[in-house]
């Protein structure tokens, strides 16, 4: 069991990642404009918790890094990897499905044994 704090942060941690896969498929990301773009939707995340997620990322294959250059400044740009693009998909479908339940007047009702 995670303390109430982590749980609520674990559950918005799938959210976040999701949404740093979106951008990074679009173009290269780097983390203080990710940062900017999450608080836009409404995530507050500070550079002690985005580039720990970012580096996990980067572990599991879902993100490669490359130096370059944003804004005219040397930043730590990131691409989504082929994988990370699988992972995309993946999640794209699981949300759309979630979604549509959440948006249904009720869910399914559940098979009681
Ligand atoms: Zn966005």
């Amino acid at each position: 069991m995670f303390p109430v704090k982590n749980h609520r942060r674990e559950f918005f941690y799938g959210l976040i990642r999701i949404h740093v896969l979106l951008h990074a498929c679009h173009e290269p990301i780097f983390g203080l404009a990710m940062m900017e773009e999450l608080a836009h939707h409404g995530y507050r995340i500070g550079p002690g918790t985005l580039y720990p997620l970012l580096h996990g990322m980067e572990r599991a294959g879902l993100l490669k890094t490359l130096p370059g250059q944003a804004g005219g400044r040397a930043r730590r740009l990131y691409r989504i990897t082929a994988a990370g693009r699988r992972a995309l998909d993946r999640a794209k479908a699981k949300v759309d499905e979630l979604y549509r339940e959440l948006h249904e007047a009720q869910p399914r009702k559940l098979k009681l044994h």
